[in-house]
């Protein structure tokens, strides 16, 4: 950040008087520019023993495969989110079951939620996705995944799947899994 977006003067990054980091810092308008972590919501939608993927249209991971997820926007609700990234990359309606995959990721500053859904009609691509496509266990790209939240997400599902109890499973990707993840895609 260079400017104030409320009165667009020049910012400066130090640490504000009772705080312990730094943050952008107005001195015109005095405003302090809070950064926090953003929320992508998403879904693991199911019809039979089938899983829904995406194959990504868009940067980053172009052509890798996916759960339909992306970036809260305000004024909605975390699964009103989920629902509605469903319909924006995979043209599908779903009802929304429990949140299933809760992921820390702080070295970029993201939380993954994914929820389990069952689909309730047909689907398509919509125009962030180059093809949409149900996957049995066997079928799944597990090598042209596109992001570690996902592999994670799938392989809690088959695990939990034996005895149909899928309890939310907390857990975080660390920096270092990311690069693991990303040297051997
Ligand atoms: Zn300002």
């Amino acid at each position: 950040m260079n400017f104030c977006s409320h009165c667009g003067q020049t910012v400066r990054f130090a640490i504000p008087a009772g705080d312990d980091r730094p943050r952008y810092l107005c001195d015109a308008c005095g405003s302090i520019h809070y950064q926090n972590p953003r929320i992508v919501a998403g879904t693991l939608p199911v019809s039979g023993s089938r899983i829904l993927l995406c194959r990504r249209a868009i940067s980053p991971r172009k052509g890798y495969w996916t759960l339909p997820a992306g970036f809260m926007e305000n004024a909605e609700t975390t699964v009103q989110a989920a629902a509605r990234e469903t319909w924006e990359e995979a043209c599908a309606e779903v009802d929304i079951h429990g949140l299933y995959t809760l992921i820390n990721l702080p070295h970029i500053n993201q939380v993954y939620m994914i929820f389990r859904a069952e689909l309730t009609g047909g689907f398509s691509a919509g125009p962030e996705s180059l093809e949409v496509a149900l996957f049995e266990e066997h079928e799944i790209p597990w090598d042209e995944l596109a992001f570690p939240t996902i592999e994670r997400t799938l392989r809690h599902f088959y695990a939990d799947r034996g005895d149909g109890h899928y309890p939310l499973h907390i857990s975080d990707i660390t920096a270092e899994d990311r690069e693991r993840y990303f040297g051997s895609a």
